[in-house]
């Protein structure tokens, strides 16, 4: 029996670009609506916050001397983009699916509207949150955050790319760097590890959102993340709700 009723899947832009520098693999794509999909069909009711910065980064471009706010709006604009792409595919793979964006945008997707999304994933459809949280100075991590404690949802699992899990040192650069197979959010937070940023942490933390950060890369991660399978590493408010399953 899958262990969740309702996930939030935080998908970054660069869980979508595979082996690429830039942009959207297509085979990455499907496979992670095909993931997607599946895990619905057993009846697991999934969102989606979807990230951008396989386009573009607010902050990177605003060292470039564009104003920030303007960066980040454009930022925006680029998940919206793989919003669509992965909509496409996940109604190639047969979910059916809607989009929902916190900057209106009506010729191409619904706006945010809570009770709606809770409704669409009632009646068994992928809903896929764009634009994040329609501000600047933000990430879709918190959009991710947001979303998930709007729509009760019982965990955010983080698709992250090319890490498989939470370590306490950057395993890139440290060979001997350990990682965790479960923490508590108050010392993801005191240690600074890698997790998510900050805002989208303490906001997990206030509302006791249980985070699992998983590679996107393996195979099956997705479908395992959402059926509850012990993949990654479980960010939890107490050791105690981790052995419980973090739910
Ligand atoms: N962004 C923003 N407000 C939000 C979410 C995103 O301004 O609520 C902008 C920001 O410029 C960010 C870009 O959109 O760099 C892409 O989002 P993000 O970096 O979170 O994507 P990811 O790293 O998950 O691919």
């Amino acid at each position: 029996m899958p262990r969740y009723k309702r996930a939030l899947v935080k998908l970054s832009g660069e869980a979508l670009m595979g082996s690429r520098q830039f942009g959207i693999d297509p085979e990455t794509l499907n496979d992670v609506a095909r993931q997607i999909t599946q895990a619905h069909d057993e009846g697991i009711q999934v969102a989606v916050s979807v990230g951008g910065g396989n386009f573009w980064r607010g902050a990177t471009v605003a060292e470039t001397g564009m104003d920030r706010a303007t960066a980040d709006y454009a930022g925006m604009l680029g998940t919206i983009m793989n919003a669509l792409a992965l909509q496409d595919a996940l109604e190639k793979a047969g979910a059916t699916v809607r989009t929902q964006t916190a900057l209106p945008i009506s010729q191409v997707a619904e706006p945010y509207i809570r009770r709606r999304a809770i409704r669409h994933l009632e009646k068994g459809r992928v809903v896929i949150f764009a634009a994040g949280t329609g501000n600047p100075f933000m990430t879709t991590d918190t959009a991710g955050a947001l979303r998930a404690i709007e729509t009760d949802c019982e965990i955010l699992l983080m698709a992250k790319n090319g890490v498989d899990g939470v370590y306490d040192a950057d395993p890139a650069k440290v060979p001997t760097a350990k990682k965790y197979d479960q923490l508590t959010h108050i010392e993801a937070i005191q240690q600074r590890l890698a997790v998510m940023d900050i805002t989208a942490l303490s906001m997990c933390m206030e509302h006791h959102l249980p985070i699992l950060v998983f590679d996107v890369a393996a195979p099956d991660a997705v479908f395992h993340a959402l059926r509850g399978d012990r993949i990654g590493t479980i960010v939890t408010a107490s050791p105690e709700a981790s052995a419980a399953g973090g739910s």
